[in-house]
């Protein structure tokens, strides 16, 4: 069997594994990115949608994404709309994102593997993780490494391996048409909540350009059984709430996604092994939106990763600090979020059309805080004590916990 070194091996060439990997190289360390798939995001498994702060921060260019500046909800009988000025949310092109965040992972000096799936992990005899081995064509490689990165998304390859996690038991399931319209509002998306849309989550239509959007239907699991594709067929054949405005829809490509839905319950940090994005469990619950956090905490991961490396040191206590930054960085913001998540899966279709009414009464900026789980302590205390509608000051009072 091939045998090949590297300071480090990161599993998974997603956003996570493309930032980790990026900033391992920076720092002068070797790193293997290693991709099951014959290319980078060669399959789409998420909706993309983000925030253009974020997409600004990571360099991320503006041909990768279709700016949001308008944001509508309907339930079975209401409906509200939540215009801003600017636009501050975007609709990423996910293949070109993920291409170019592995691009420039390669730039800065990563060896990229695609086609190479990971299989099985090494242990040495105290049962610390020294590397993989995977599949490539007909042949096996073993990968060596000091520290091992496992950004494999749901799959966790590296950890379940290793025995130190189990499946996620609790996570949503999503299946998503990308489609050719004949009309569109390009810069307004769309989220469609109860019953008909989704049991357990939502429905959404979310424009990726002039002409083509992603209509797609997410349920939380195990707490409904409804099969999401069967879902999506239906809303696109009765041609449900808003996506009869689009006219005439024509399927391009269908996407099809698991993302864990288990608040920050895993440990991620493990003598020579991280977890990171999905694998690590770090996406926002409110509206499973992880891309952010997988690229924000690959960047962590790279930076603590190499500092071990050049220390020669990687064992859990150094590794540690990793967990710390990430968890002091949203830990909070999560757990409010599942309080809201917790709160609107329990939701009738009449309780929906009332907690519309409230988000009406939020402005632009409130609301995108609120989807986003961006709930700062003073910001949550001030909307729970001072916001004029009495509704609104219940709502963060909830979400703050009191
Ligand atoms: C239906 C759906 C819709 C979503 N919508 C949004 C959204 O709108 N906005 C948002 O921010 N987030 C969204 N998410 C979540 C988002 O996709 C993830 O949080 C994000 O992709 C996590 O990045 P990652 O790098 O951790 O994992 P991934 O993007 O899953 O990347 C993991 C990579 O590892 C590779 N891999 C797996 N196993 C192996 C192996 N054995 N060997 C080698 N390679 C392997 C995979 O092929 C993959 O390329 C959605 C998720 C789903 C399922």
């Amino acid at each position: 069997m091939k045998e090949l070194d590297f300071d480090v091996i990161v599993v998974g060439g997603g956003p996570a594994g493309s930032s980790a990997a990026r900033i391992i190289a920076e720092n002068g360390c070797t790193v293997a990115l290693i991709e099951k798939e014959k290319e980078i995001a060669e399959t789409v498994r998420t909706s993309g949608v983000t925030w253009i702060s974020d997409i600004k921060k990571f360099g991320i260019p503006e041909d990768c994404y279709n700016p949001i500046k308008k944001f509508s909800f309907c339930s079975p009988k209401n409906s509200v709309v939540i215009q801003d000025k600017v636009a501050k949310a975007a609709v990423l092109d996910v293949r070109k994102t993920y291409k170019f965040l592995a691009k420039r992972a390669e730039n800065s000096g990563s060896q990229v593997f695609v086609s190479t799936n990971v299989s099985e992990v090494l242990q040495d005899s105290n049962g610390n993780c020294t590397g993989v081995i995977a599949k490539s064509g007909e042949k096996q490689i073993q990968f060596n490494g000091k520290v091992i990165i496992d950004a494999s998304g749901f799959a966790s390859i590296v950890a379940k391996e290793l025995g130190y996690v189990k499946q996620w038991k609790k996570f949503g399931v999503g299946a998503e048409f990308e489609v050719k319209t004949e009309k569109l509002e390009y810069d307004n998306w769309w989220l469609m909540v109860g019953e008909e849309y989704s049991p357990a989550g939502y429905a959404w239509i979310f424009p990726t350009s002039k002409n083509t959007a992603r209509i797609g239907v997410g349920i939380g699991k195990p707490d409904s059984d409804v099969d999401p594709t069967v879902r999506l067929n239906e809303l696109i054949e009765n041609k449900a709430g808003p996506i009869k405005d689009l006219g005439q829809i024509e399927k391009i490509e269908f996407h099809y996604g698991l993302i864990p839905n288990e608040g920050l319950s895993r440990k991620t940090v493990y003598n020579n092994v991280i977890l990171v994005g999905d694998s690590a469990g770090q996406a926002n619950p409110l509206v499973l939106e992880g891309i952010r956090y997988a690229i924000r905490f690959g960047e962590v991961a790279g930076r603590v990763v190499a500092d071990a490396i050049r220390n020669d040191n990687v064992n859990e206590t150094t590794l540690l600090s990793y967990e710390k930054e990430w968890k002091k960085a949203i830990q909070s913001k999560i757990n409010s979020a599942v309080k809201v998540q917790n709160r609107w899966v329990g939701l009738s279709d009449e309780e929906w059309d009332k907690e519309l009414s409230i988000i009406n009464e939020l402005t632009a900026d409130e609301f995108l805080d609120f989807i986003r789980a961006d709930f700062g302590v003073s910001k949550m205390v001030k909307l729970a004590t001072h916001h004029p509608k009495m509704v609104v000051r219940q709502l963060f009072n909830m979400v703050k916990g009191t």
